[in-house]
């Protein structure tokens, strides 16, 4: 039985590269590899040779043996993607005609030009920065010094990253590995702007590149978000993760009703979080204040509610089945998927999400405390005087308060403008093409910075790639000669 993507898939498409047949997609060449919510493999062409299971970093491929009932519906997923229908792909056979090819090692090509010694500083230590600098020091005349503000690297990686995704946190082993390497400095506790300026860098250096990552929640537009009781998910996730902003972000876990606004990954993440055994999160990453709160917690339901109906779900479908299928207590009342249909759905990835939420909304409700899935309920004030009591939500024509005493906001991240550089704010993003920032010569972009908050930590690996592509090809350009 072929191999098979899973949930911890961050998109970095090292398989692909692995892939002696070529069956893993999308690739990085290919239109929707940005927007893909994970890759699948080919299950009629893949020849179970195993080389993506090595390449993987975050040992989300599994070899169709080791699939136990859990994983079915990621074989349902990955057979999907290419046109075949429910358990079909366990009918493959294993292709017999076939042998591993030499491995074609892609030595990079050397830069011709520029100093003896490149010099590059990056701004940041997140998968993007770590990305980049991978890349960079393929080139041995590159030297890399990466400026970080906090007191340990990688950024969303380590702070962002749920405590109990252990797999996806196992990136952080290869950012190590990369941080070994002999041409390659790590300055923490060093923020540019604040300990050292963008202009003394681009003095210092060959090149400055920026992967200083988007730290902002977008803000929610609805009168009383100002109110106590009111947080960000970037508070709870930095609180919970250990990031030293967010030590003292810890919320009041004494209401029984949380409500999360907005369903993006992250706010699984949170209402996860918050719901989870406690035990259990004892032997993961999570910061050691957090689980003390936790273990005290009164919170009986978490209610995530999202805008829009389950057709436009934001969290993606390897979440949503680790979700129905994990450990945690999820709901979603019957009422709430009224008229929703896989009739007529093209996209195989939104059919398997609603036929889940139907599956999950036919279950009993689960004990408490459980997340609760709600749709098609838009936020149009916190409820409260001094601090928030409840939500009103308008749904189809009429509007309700759901109580609640805490109120998190997860409806995405933001880029902050960076003094001396030109930003754009329809984005949020620093102004560039294709990750040379506009009208500055020597200063470069990548990551979220560069292209906004989306895709994965592996999606920011191309993205890099990109970016140091024409950061060195700029090198030689200004100096062909050497
Ligand atoms: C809560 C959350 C959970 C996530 N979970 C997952 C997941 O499970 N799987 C997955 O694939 N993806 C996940 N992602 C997405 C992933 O984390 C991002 O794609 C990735 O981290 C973006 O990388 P980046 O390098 O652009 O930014 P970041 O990871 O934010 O890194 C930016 C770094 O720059 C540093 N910095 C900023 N300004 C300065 C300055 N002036 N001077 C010095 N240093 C500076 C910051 O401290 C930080 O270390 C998650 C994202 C969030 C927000
Ligand atoms: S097992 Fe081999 S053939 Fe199958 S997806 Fe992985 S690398 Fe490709
Ligand atoms: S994490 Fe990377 S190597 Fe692993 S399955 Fe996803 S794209 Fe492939």
């Amino acid at each position: 039985m072929p191999h098979v993507v899973t949930q911890a898939c961050c998109g970095d498409a090292s398989c692909v590269y692995a892939c002696p047949v070529n069956c893993i997609h999308p690739t990085p060449d290919e239109p929707d590899f940005g927007i893909a919510e994970m890759l699948y493999i080919d299950p009629s062409t893949c020849v179970d040779c195993g080389a993506c299971v090595s390449a993987c970093p975050v040992g989300a491929i599994v070899p169709g043996h080791r699939l136990d009932e859990k994983a079915a519906r990621f074989v349902d997923a990955n057979a999907a993607h290419y046109g075949y229908t429910q358990r079909d792909a366990v009918r493959f056979p294993v292709q017999q005609d076939w042998r591993l090819p030499l491995a074609p090692i892609d030595k990079p090509k050397a830069v011709r030009g520029g100093p003896a010694v490149i010099d590059i500083a990056i701004v940041g230590s997140g998968p993007s920065a770590m990305y980049a600098a991978d890349e960079l020091l393929k080139q041995p005349r590159v030297r890399v010094t990466v400026y970080e503000r906090l007191n340990l690297p990688f950024g969303l990686s380590r702070f962002g990253v749920a405590p109990d995704h252990t797999s996806t946190r196992l990136v952080m082993d290869l950012f190590d590995e990369v941080a070994r390497h002999p041409n390659i400095t790590i300055l923490l506790n060093t923020e540019v702007g604040r300990d050292v300026t963008l202009d003394e860098l681009r003095a210092k250096h060959t090149a400055v590149l920026w992967a200083g990552g988007a730290p902002t929640d977008r803000p929610l537009p609805v009168p009383g978000v100002d109110l106590r009781g009111v947080q960000s998910a970037t508070s709870i996730v930095g609180w919970y993760n250990g990031h030293p902003d967010f030590v003292d972000a810890g919320p009041d876990l004494s209401t029984e009703r949380v409500v999360v606004i907005g369903n993006g990954n992250v706010a699984l993440d949170v209402a996860r979080i918050l719901t989870a055994d406690v035990d259990a999160l004892a032997d993961t990453s999570i910061s050691r204040d957090a689980l003390a709160s936790l273990r005290e917690s009164k919170v009986r339901e978490v209610v995530v509610a999202a805008r829009r109906g389950p057709e436009h779900a934001a969290f993606t479908l390897p979440e949503l089945i680790g979700l129905a299928d994990g450990s945690a207590r999820v709901w979603v009342d019957p009422a709430d998927l009224v008229g929703a249909s896989v009739d007529g759905v093209d996209d195989p990835t939104i059919a398997a999400k609603i036929s889940l939420l139907q599956e999950i909304s036919q279950r009993e409700r689960p004990a408490e405390p459980f997340i609760r899935l709600t749709f098609g309920q838009t936020p149009v004030a916190i409820e409260g005087s001094d601090s928030a009591t409840g939500v009103r939500f308008a749904h189809e024509g009429s509007e309700s308060v759901l109580e609640t005493g805490l109120v998190l906001t997860a409806i995405g991240y933001r880029g902050v403008p960076v003094p001396g550089l030109p930003f754009d704010d329809a984005t949020g993003t620093i102004a560039n093409v294709d990750g040379r920032v506009t009208d500055t010569p020597g200063v470069y972009v990548t990551g979220w910075i560069k292209r906004g908050p989306s895709g994965f930590i592996g999606t920011n690996k191309t993205d890099s790639g990109q970016t140091v592509a024409n950061l060195l090809a700029d090198i030689e350009a200004a100096s062909p000669g050497r």
